[in-house]
């Protein structure tokens, strides 16, 4: 899991609230937060994250959807390109004690006041961006991409 450097990049949920009725609570991400992560996949971008959390017979269930675009380096040219967020995930929130194997679980220690789910919303925007992305055809940043054929090309040949 990703560790932010800072601790003010952060989206805390207080775990001392009501939860009998979903609350919701929209979180901004900016630039500086996507490149706070150690090995940020991302270069940038704007989204939201919108979280709903609510008491469920098994423990609190989370909610979490992000939409907007994030900034990667396009494979071919290596310049910034933007990719659609959209994703809704979720998981569930459960005291340590009460150990289950299931998949999406976040376990928390008895008394807990606050919980950062920034780490597991980085999580979902990363796994968000498609595995291979590049400008499409034609749109890449032509002296870039010149360049870099060269390079690979004729390795051993000075620069200009
Ligand atoms: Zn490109």
């Amino acid at each position: 899991m990703p560790r932010s450097k800072q601790m003010d990049m952060s989206i805390i949920l207080d775990l001392r609230q009501n939860f009998s009725q979903p609350l919701t609570a929209e979180h901004a991400i900016d630039s500086k937060m996507l490149t706070s992560v150690e090995n940020s996949l991302l270069k940038g971008g704007s989204l939201t994250a919108t979280i709903t959390a609510q008491q469920a017979p098994k423990g609190l269930k989370l909610t979490i959807a992000t939409h907007g675009k994030g900034l990667v380096e396009c494979d071919r040219c290596l310049e910034d390109m933007e990719v659609d967020i959209d994703t809704s995930n979720e998981l569930t929130i459960l005291s340590a004690d009460r150990y289950e194997d299931a998949d999406d679980v976040i376990y928390v220690e008895q008394g807990r006041k606050e919980l950062d789910l920034w780490p597991f919303v980085y999580d979902f925007i990363a796994l968000a961006i498609p595995l291979t992305h590049s400008h499409p055809e034609g749109q890449c940043n032509p002296e870039m991409e010149s360049r870099l054929s060269q390079y690979m090309i004729q390795q051993e040949e000075p620069k200009e």
